[in-house]
């Protein structure tokens, strides 16, 4: 039987709350029930968002949860060539265009679009605006000439093809806990629209960074929060594209705040670091997202 492999990946843009504790502690739970690896990704992808004191906040503090990891960590930073190989793959395949629309753009586009025939445009699972059709049709060669004159741009997936393409998708989720039959559930892909695969500031986008490196870490068990659950079906259909095996998925349960609303690393509020400072222990956090305490 192959050794399973888990990760706790988080983005250094902003210091761990508790919900980043339960998952962290979910995996590392999860990593030594079943003999398996435990894994840190650092997803540092986005260079305008991420910042190297977080990243050493967040190893001290998984230090401090007594989280145990293999290292060297993965810092995605640190591997532009592995994204940009799998998006030469994707546009081999003829499903990469590059959008020019920027975000002011595309709500006054959506705007008139939702007023001339009365009817909302379409979201996706997290509510945002679908992208418009718009660049997807223009030439190639008329595109990169608009980005050399210094356009800003992304490169974005035509969903519609890609969707046409992989045929039908789906992934097996087993919740928070290992055991269990799990469940298979219809991966929908198309209701993120044509999501962006790089752009300026990153050669690789979430969506597409996440399941290049789950696979070349091989990793099998992908253990994080229930918002992480719809874009697991982009996911299925970036790793069915690719030819990447498809791990299997646990979705936890989120940790809200006082308030009910889901913990936010802008909130400050719930920070482990404050909890730190106030002489919490690890074992005080476990109870408090409610897990069992181990002895
Ligand atoms: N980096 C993502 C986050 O911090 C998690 C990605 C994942 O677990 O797939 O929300």
């Amino acid at each position: 039987m192959t050794v399973p492999v888990f990760r706790f990946a988080p983005s250094p843009n902003g210091p761990l709350h508790l919900g980043h504790a339960l998952s962290a502690l979910l995996n590392a739970d999860m990593a030594a029930e079943s003999g398996g690896r435990m894994l840190v990704r650092i997803e540092d992808v986005d260079v305008t968002r991420a910042r190297p004191e977080y990243e050493r906040a967040i190893l001290d503090d998984l230090d401090w949860l007594g989280i145990g990891y293999e290292t060297p960590v993965r810092r995605q930073s640190e591997h532009a060539d592995d994204y940009a190989a799998a998006l030469d793959r994707l546009a081999a395949l003829g499903l990469v265009y590059r959008s020019f629309m920027s975000r002011t753009e595309i709500a006054a586009a959506i705007a008139a679009e939702e007023a001339r025939n009365g009817r909302p445009w379409p979201r996706d699972p997290d509510g945002a605006p679908l992208y418009p059709a718009a660049d997807r049709d223009r030439p190639v060669d008329e595109a990169q000439a608009l980005a050399a004159a210094g356009r800003p741009s992304a490169l974005r997936l035509d969903m519609e093809k890609a969707v046409r393409l992989a045929g039908p998708l789906s992934w097996r989720e087993f919740g928070d806990g290992l055991g269990g039959p799990g469940e298979t559930v219809a991966a929908d892909a198309a209701a993120w629209g044509d999501v962006v695969l790089a752009g300026k500031f990153a050669p690789a986008a979430y969506h597409l960074a996440v399941v290049v490196d789950d696979a070349l870490q091989g990793v099998t068990d992908v253990v994080r929060g229930r918002d992480l659950y719809f874009s697991t079906a982009v996911h299925r259909l970036l790793q069915t594209l690719l030819g990447l095996p498809a791990p299997r998925y646990h979705h936890h349960r989120l940790i809200v705040g006082a308030d009910g609303r889901k913990l936010s690393k802008s909130r400050g509020s719930e920070g482990l670091a404050a909890l730190r400072a106030a002489d919490a222990t690890a074992a005080d956090v476990r109870r408090m997202v409610g897990l069992a305490v181990r002895h």
